[in-house]
């Protein structure tokens, strides 16, 4: 029989889940608004059921209480068959965490310890880790990670100018959206080989944004670094900044360490330049000259870190846009896109706006693609991987 394999994205407020049985999409949805006004969504694509409703503030009081909240649903659906594995997306896996992995508490420990190098996301992970092995004592557990993808990157792109000893202790240029570029590589591997074996800049752009240089499925650089925070601007997020800021804030203007996180993590980005919303929806509907700047910083970082990518890959032959920005948003593919042709790229306006999948012009000698991600994909792949290696072993 098909495994049934959940997957799991636990953030702070928020549980995303997709139920696959075998490679088909049983059920997805998410629980939102944890702590605050808990929401859950599910749609079955086996039954057409759709659930639309507030939780109570005791089912959304936690990531366990969520997820219990959730199994009558999850049971109901699967009509008396287990869960045979979870998979958890868990943004850090470290230096020795390279690939997915069955959870097992020697895996948890370390996963704990890389907390502070990913606070707004590690600990949620691991609360959603907690949450399922107890509402799914038997299921196989693996975690895949977001910074996996790029442990074989180049030296250089792995370590800062700093004395050497804090490289030796990770403090390190990790890179993150792992999971959604390979699955982009893998899609390309599949649909057009010619191009997955080029030298291709992936923008994976949605309220979390970094880029990635990749050559042969491999990754060469990213502008994503030890943190979530560097490279683009995202929705909250300040992206690029240097050090020396952040020392004026502490120093000068007195702010505690906590403060200047906020800032840089839930202040900034698109949110803090527009001051109006870090919704790329809202600030394109918007007619106020800042929501205009705001964009206008977001295309200009995106096309500097195309520009370095080239160089560093020697030249480009494939541009995809993925995440919700560069999936949908028809204005910032065209603003990155415009006088580009000096690096042999040019986009045909009627395809960018009619949802094609190459939006290249025909004399374009670069590819420019839209490929949704979809890392529940990857996650639900890796984890049948580690579950039928089991099953051959026991
Ligand atoms: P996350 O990083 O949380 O997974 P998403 O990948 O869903 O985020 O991306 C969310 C971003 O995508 C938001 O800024 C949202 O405004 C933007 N977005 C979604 N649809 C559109 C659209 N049609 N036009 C412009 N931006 C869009």
């Amino acid at each position: 029989m098909a495994p049934v394999i959940l997957v799991l994205n636990s953030g702070s407020s928020s549980i995303k889940y997709t139920l696959f049985s075998g490679d088909a999409v049983q059920l997805n949805g998410q629980i939102s608004g944890l702590g605050a006004q808990p929401h859950i969504s599910l749609k079955s694509h086996v039954t057409g059921t759709r659930v639309d409703r507030a939780l109570s503030a005791v089912e959304g009081s936690s990531h366990a209480a969520a997820l219990a909240a959730l199994l009558p649903s999850l049971e109901q659906e699967l009509g008396g068959q287990g869960v045979d594995a979870v998979g958890h997306r868990v943004v850090h896996g470290g230096v020795s965490l390279t690939a997915p992995v069955r959870i097992t508490g020697e895996v948890m420990r370390e996963l704990k310890r890389l907390e502070p190098l990913a606070p707004l996301h590690q600990p949620h992970n691991l609360a959603g880790i907690e949450a399922a092995r107890a509402a799914f004592p038997k299921a196989l557990q693996s975690a895949c990670f977001d910074t996996a993808f790029h442990r074989n990157h180049p030296w250089v792109n792995d370590t800062f100018a700093l004395p050497r000893p804090l490289y030796e202790e990770g403090v390190r240029r990790y890179g993150f959206h792992g999971l959604s570029y390979e699955y982009i590589c893998t899609y390309l591997k599949q649909t057009r080989p010619d191009l997955y074996a080029g030298r291709l800049v992936v923008a994976h752009l949605g309220n979390g944004a970094s880029m990635c240089a990749i050559r042969d499925g491999q990754s060469i650089g990213s502008t994503m670094g030890f943190t979530a925070l560097d490279g683009l601007p995202m929705g909250t997020r300040c992206g690029q900044l240097d050090p020396g800021v952040v020392l004026y804030l502490l120093t000068t203007k007195g702010m505690t360490p906590e403060e200047v996180s906020d800032l840089l993590y839930k202040e900034s980005g698109l949110k803090g330049l527009s001051g109006i919303s870090q919704d790329m929806r809202t600030l394109t509907e918007s007619d106020d000259p800042k929501a205009t700047e705001a964009i206008d910083y977001f295309v200009f970082r995106i096309r500097r870190e195309l520009g370095a990518m080239a160089a560093v890959l020697g030249g480009l032959d494939t541009l995809v846009f993925t995440g919700g920005i560069g999936e949908n948003s028809v204005l910032v593919r065209s603003k990155v896109c415009s006088d580009l042709e000096w690096l042999g790229l040019m986009a045909d306006e009627a395809k960018n706006r009619d949802g094609a999948e190459d939006i290249s012009a025909e004399r374009s000698r670069t590819r420019i693609l839209v490929i949704p991600t979809n890392e529940e994909e990857i996650i639900r792949r890796h984890t049948e991987k580690l579950l039928s290696a089991e099953t051959i072993s026991a």
